[in-house]
């Protein structure tokens, strides 16, 4: 098998590859392919980018006004535009996810990332506080200056997107930044790292080392020099993140798993809510972490529900990424559709049954490698088993009946995530009562994934630390400074 490219590590300015001269492979999940080879970078690069950051801030983008980083956001934003096929298809290679998802969603929420962000930081504004009888006694206002240099590590389900949501801000408050994707999906932000270049970005803002997250990751979040660290990824990781960052007193945002309950009344938009309900399920193979990956039906609606839910589902498009119409494309790597397939196992042995799916589907050629599942639907599970409250990240989904809403709030909140729910009322006073009571860091009623980039993001639990999203990245990615003047 002959590798068809290399991606190299942008530092500084220029394209390189790791110190070590050691690389790591990439492969198409659809089709077990090599699609490219990344440096497997180390200590060492970390050590260079940080020296390229700390150079960067030093010079002219130091001096750059929030004017200026708009119009660079701005410039990549319709840069990214103007590839948006090419970076789809990069996507999509990477992940296995349909190539129109990537060119629907992935590609052009990563622009409105830049663009929202550059706005952002053309409105923001600054606190400022009168003190003692009639204000006159002290003048309070509150500077932001940038932190400093931003680590900033990815996952492999929604790469770019999910880079940019982090890239935007940290450049918009006038950081440099060093970003560490995942090493299964790493080429959209290589090309991300072309874009830099044809833009003009000053050297050292925008860096990019790839490879494994215990060898390049841990050692950027040990870094003494990087300020911040960024963290999107699996709880098990962001544990182990968040324990290596703490010595050193960086400010950490954690963004981590999920297993979100889609919980469904008997007076719902009954249409609606099965339509959106299997979205949620199953968008992106299921790996998205505001999956709704547990469904909480209400007993009078549950077999109505049950029967619907599941020939929506046997209907859903499995098949090669590359496809307009498929909609469901390979997990992320063999080894994890294994994993996701214990699951299903473990929901069996639990007492689960096997209402859909379950099972590979025949696919030909060289799709017939790779690492695809069906969507699978579970019923009769405990809520409380494994199954039902484990992150599988996969096109799995259980559904389980509840008689009250009491009962219903119990079984939402009944697992250690807490990221986001999905709630299903046409009572607007339930739909209130219930968002006020879960315990997870967003609620959408009545839709599920509706985005609006100025609203807090991040989640309650073991679903993270922190929240990002309009003000609240722009203050996570700079110190405030207070200064006070005596009147
Ligand atoms: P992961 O934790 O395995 O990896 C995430 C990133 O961390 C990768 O870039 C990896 O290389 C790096 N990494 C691994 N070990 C590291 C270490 N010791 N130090 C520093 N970096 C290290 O997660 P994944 O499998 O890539 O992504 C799936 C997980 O991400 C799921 O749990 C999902 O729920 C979660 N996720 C959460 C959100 C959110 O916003 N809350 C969004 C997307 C994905």
């Amino acid at each position: 098998m002959t590798i068809s490219t290399t991606i190299s590590n942008y530092i500084g300015g220029s394209f390189v590859p790791a110190r070590s001269g050691e690389w790591g492979e990439n492969l198409n999940p659809a089709t077990a392919e090599v699609i490219n080879r990344f440096p497997r970078s180390g200590a060492e690069d970390v050590s260079a980018a940080v020296d390229a950051a700390e150079q960067a801030l030093v010079g002219e983008f130091g001096e750059w006004g929030a004017e200026r980083r708009a119009v660079l956001l701005e410039a990549v934003a319709t840069a990214i535009e103007s590839r948006l096929h090419e970076f789809a298809r990069a996507e999509s290679q990477d992940t296995g996810k349909p190539v129109s998802l990537a060119a629907r969603m992935d590609i052009p929420r990563a622009c409105e990332n830049f663009r929202f962000f550059a706005g952002a930081i053309r409105h923001q504004s600054t606190d400022c506080h009168t003190t003692g009888p009639m204000g006159g006694g002290a003048l309070n206002y509150t500077l932001r200056r940038p932190v400093g240099i931003a680590g900033l590590i990815t996952p492999w389900n929604l790469p770019l997107y999910l880079l940019s949501w982090k890239v935007a801000p940290a450049l918009a408050m006038g950081n440099a930044v060093i970003a560490k994707p995942s090493e299964l999906s790493p080429t959209t932000a290589a090309l991300l790292a072309e874009v830099f270049e044809d833009v003009g970005v000053p050297r050292g803002v925008f860096n990019l080392v790839f490879g494994f997250g215990p060898e390049v990751g841990q050692a950027l979040v040990e870094h003494p020099r990087v300020g911040l660290i960024s963290f999107t990824g699996g709880t098990q990781t962001g544990k182990q993140v968040a324990v290596s960052a703490a010595p050193h007193f960086k400010k950490v945002s954690l963004e981590l798993g999920g297993k979100n309950p889609t919980v469904v009344f008997a007076d719902a938009d009954f249409n609606a809510a099965v339509e959106t309900a299997v979205r949620a399920a199953f968008t992106n193979q299921g790996e998205i972490c505001l999956c709704g990956s547990r469904i909480l039906i209400e007993a009078s609606l549950y077999d109505r529900f049950e029967a619907a839910f599941v020939e929506r589902v046997r209907g859903l498009t499995v098949g090669d990424p590359a496809e307009e119409e498929t909609e469901l494309g390979a997990l992320i790597s063999l080894a994890h559709r294994e994993k996701v397939e214990a699951f299903v196992q473990l929901a069996r042995d639990e007492g689960g049954r096997v209402l859909c799916g379950g099972g590979r589907p025949c696919l030909e050629g060289k799709l017939a490698k790779g690492a695809f599942l069906e969507p699978t639907v579970i019923g009769g599970l405990a809520s409380t088993c494994r199954a039902a409250t484990e992150e599988i990240f996969g096109p799995v989904v259980t559904l389980h009946s509840f008689t009250t809403e009491e009962e219903a709030l119990k079984k939402a909140n009944g697992v250690r995530y807490g990221l986001s729910a999905s709630v299903w009322t046409r009572d607007l006073n339930r739909a209130h009562r219930f968002s006020a009571r879960l315990e997870t860091g967003m609620v959408w009623v009545n839709t599920w994934l509706l985005r609006d980039l100025r609203v807090p993001f991040g989640g309650t639990k073991d679903s993270g630390v922190g929240r990002e999203g309009g003000r609240n990245s722009l203050e996570f990615y700079s110190e405030s400074r207070n200064v006070c003047v005596k009147l």
